[in-house]
């Protein structure tokens, strides 16, 4: 790899962003969403607390949250590129932003349960790469907190607890339960990745991909853009609210995708991701040379 200072550099730069700075499309949603909730409630204050957090955050250049979570880096590369380079320069970049304290030393030994110093370990930091057309690299790192990770969970239809066929109705049915389950846990409001179809592995990556998606967006799958609406609705009407102290602000957000499937099995999968909502990305040249930021 030619350039690592380049990519050194740059890659810290998308670490430190990403834990520091709420991207705005996460932050006008929770604006919005103060603006709708009763002044003197806790979900009003609890809002405003939120706003505060992420606007010292940024001042001060300092995590958003002491959960660093999971850091999920997403590549896509042109076709013969080095992408053992690009783990080895994008390891160091994770140690160097422990050390200068974007991330809070926050992976463990799963056996032992010692720290790591520099948050690099087997499984630490996760790496998905995909080959794509254009000759630039494209670069998106989500922290994922382990709170809401927590409150994920697959379901596998029909499910006759819930009364959930396999049908459109069915996968509605689980998704109102997994917010009901979770009761605010998982630090609400957040957003939804819900993955249709797949086998249980490939469904939470694709459930979790829908975080790179922007919250204003919809569905391009007619049906899916309308059920992403219709529960946005029935959550508001729980009253579950920010952290789960009542309110009308759950969500920010639900983004749905579906796969293929095997006819044995549909399997309904739901990742949630915090207020928190650490997401940022950015378009490399393959030189490591910074092109521009995608969030
Ligand atoms: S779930 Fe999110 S907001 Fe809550 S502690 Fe973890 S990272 Fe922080």
């Amino acid at each position: 790899m030619k350039k690592k200072a380049y990519w050194e550099k740059n890659l810290f730069e998308l670490i430190r962003r990403t834990s520091t700075d709420l991207p705005q499309d996460v932050e006008s949603v929770i604006r919005r969403s103060l603006k709708a909730e009763k002044k003197g409630t806790r979900a009003h204050h609890t809002l405003g607390a939120i706003l505060e957090n992420a606007e010292l955050a940024r001042v001060k250049d300092a995590p958003l949250c002491q959960d660093t979570g999971a850091l999920l880096f997403e590549f896509r590369v042109p076709a013969g590129f080095d992408t053992n380079a690009l783990v080895a320069v994008t390891r160091t970049a994770v140690s160097r932003a422990t050390r200068h304290g974007y991330l809070r030393q926050n992976t463990i030994d799963s056996l032992s349960g010692a720290s790591y110093e520099t948050n690099v370990a087997h499984g630490s930091p996760v790496f998905h790469f995909h080959q794509g057309a254009r000759k630039t690299v494209d670069v998106r790192l989500v922290m994922k907190g382990g709170g809401c990770e927590n409150v994920g969970a697959q379901y596998s239809l029909p499910d006759v607890d819930l009364k959930a066929g396999r049908d459109l109705e069915g996968v509605r049915l689980c998704i109102l339960d997994a917010v009901w389950k979770a009761q605010g846990n998982g630090c609400a409001p957040g957003v939804l990745g819900v993955c249709i179809g797949g086998d249980r592995a490939t469904a939470y990556k694709a459930s979790k991909e829908q975080f790179l998606r922007k919250l204003s967006d919809k569905s391009r799958v007619k049906q899916l853009a309308r059920l992403e609406s219709r529960i946005m609705r029935d959550v508001k009407r729980m009253e579950i609210g920010p952290m789960g102290l009542g309110g009308k602000t759950t969500l920010l957000a639900v983004k749905i995708d579906s796969l293929s499937r095997v006819p044995a099995s549909m399997f309904v999968t739901v990742s949630f991701i915090c207020w928190a909502f650490r997401r940022r990305g950015m378009v490399l040249g393959t030189e490591g040379g910074l092109k521009r930021w995608l969030y």
